[in-house]
């Protein structure tokens, strides 16, 4: 028996961090979406332990890798001792504000729940996927949702409007950790306000949206690679509603009214410097086939 699974990227309409915890990490609202560029899982039953083969991303294939931990985890909590071999397809570009990895951790957990039929629900599977990462419950829940605490604390929203979006992505990669140290809160010139977003995403207004689009730590990533800017004035040019940073970065993603919209300005884009990769919002986080 196979499983495929399709774990979905995300990205932040809006983030606000609030200060630090006492456990270190920062205290964050944010407003996710899940979004139709996704990875491809499969598993199937193996002999020897957790095997990973991974085609078409730069991620490791052992230990490290957040599917490993998930697989890892789902069998110290039940005790089961089944193998399992599961490849990668990555589609989703790496450490690059899109919650690559926090999607395969998801449809992982999603996809071992089935084939070891250990019976987590939802909530329960939100719940371990806490210990991985704190996007990963998200990734779980899938669509629109405000989160808080780490990221963890989720409420979903009612499904955003169907936008066309465009995802710009420099050459680098950066590390989320790295840039929570380097957040300083006078650095925020454009205060992130999460109560906006959700009101203009009850009420369907695109306009609204565009206009409460902010991030706090963009200007932090911003300052470490100031392409960023570069693409985001570039993404308006080319006809993007908006553009912001989604997460840590440095991915961009301009807003456009629907898929084909976001065709046209990836179109004008100039691509020489940038991966540009054109998708739209999607109602649905992981996902078994
Ligand atoms: P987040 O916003 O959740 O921090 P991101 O989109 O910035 O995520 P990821 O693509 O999730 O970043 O990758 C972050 C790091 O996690 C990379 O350094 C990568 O090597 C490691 N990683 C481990 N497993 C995976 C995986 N399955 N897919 C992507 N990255 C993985």
């Amino acid at each position: 028996m196979v499983i495929r699974s399709i774990a979905r990227a995300k990205i932040n309409l809006v983030l606000n961090v609030l200060g630090k915890r006492p456990d270190g990490y920062h205290e964050v609202e944010t407003v996710m979406q899940s979004v139709a560029l996704h990875d491809r899982l499969e598993f199937s039953p193996g002999t020897g332990g957790i095997k990973l083969s991974v085609a078409g991303g730069d991620i490791p294939p052992g230990k490290e890798n957040l599917v490993y931990r998930a697989a890892e985890l789902v069998r110290t909590q039940t005790g089961i001792r089944q193998g399992v071999n599961v490849l990668i397809k990555k589609a989703i570009p790496v450490a690059a504000g899109l919650g690559g990895g926090s999607a395969d951790a998801a449809a992982t957990l999603v996809a071992l729940n089935k084939m070891w039929q250990t019976g987590y629900s939802l909530s329960e599977l939100m719940r371990l996927g806490e210990q991985l990462g704190a996007d990963v419950p998200f990734c779980l829940l899938g669509g629109t949702a405000l989160a808080g605490g780490k990221g963890e604390q989720l409420e979903p929203l009612p499904s955003c409007p169907g936008l066309g979006l465009v995802l710009v992505k420099p050459p680098i990669g950066v590390s989320t950790a790295e840039v929570y140290r380097a957040f300083r809160p006078e650095l925020v010139e454009k205060k992130p306000d999460c109560r906006a977003m959700v009101k203009n995403l009850k009420e369907g207004n695109i306009a609204g949206i565009v206009e409460n689009l902010a991030n706090a730590l963009e200007p932090v990533t911003m300052k470490m690679h100031p392409q960023i800017a570069v693409i985001k004035k570039k993404l308006l040019a080319a006809g993007a509603l908006g553009a912001l940073m989604s997460g840590s970065g440095p991915t961009v993603f301009g807003l456009a009214r629907d898929p084909e919209a976001a065709r046209a300005i990836a179109a004008r884009y100039d691509k020489t410097y940038e991966q540009v990769l054109v998708t739209g919002t999607c109602n649905r986080g992981t996902q078994i086939e």
